[in-house]
């Protein structure tokens, strides 16, 4: 798939729509969704134009695919989530049911989640 540049995300990093930022560095940034599902509801977004995390991690070199990760592990100690636990979900594709097509983790936490797989 074709990364389309007016995507609502590649939107929010052209500073076109409004965002409310938990953290942002040179290469990534997070923001809460704009519908949470949890107390704390954390998108984290490359700021390369990837669709999602198989043209990511396919053509990203590691620097900045373990950059990336490591921000997801700092947006949980940011939020607090980390001490209780929580869920990190990134939605791939049409079976993957992903609706906004640039590449974001869910950070999800701050209630017990319940089971997710069977
Ligand atoms: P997906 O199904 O693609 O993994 O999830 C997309 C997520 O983006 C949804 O959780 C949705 O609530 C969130 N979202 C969609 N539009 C906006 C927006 O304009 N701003 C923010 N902050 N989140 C959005």
């Amino acid at each position: 798939m074709a990364y389309d540049p007016n995507n609502i995300f590649a939107r929010i990093l052209r500073g076109e729509l409004p965002c409310k930022t938990v953290y942002e560095d040179e290469h990534v940034l997070a923001f809460s969704d704009i519908r949470p599902l949890a107390d704390v509801h954390v998108l984290v977004i490359p700021k390369g134009a990837y669709v999602s995390l198989d043209d990511f991690t396919a053509g990203a070199g590691p620097e900045v695919v373990g950059h990336f990760f490591k921000v997801v592990g700092e947006i949980a100690r940011i939020t607090g989530v980390a001490e209780t636990g929580y869920r990190i979900i990134s939605n791939i594709g049409a079976h993957g049911h992903q609706e906004v097509p640039h590449l974001h983790v869910h950070v999800i936490g701050g209630r017990p989640l319940g089971r997710m797989l069977p």
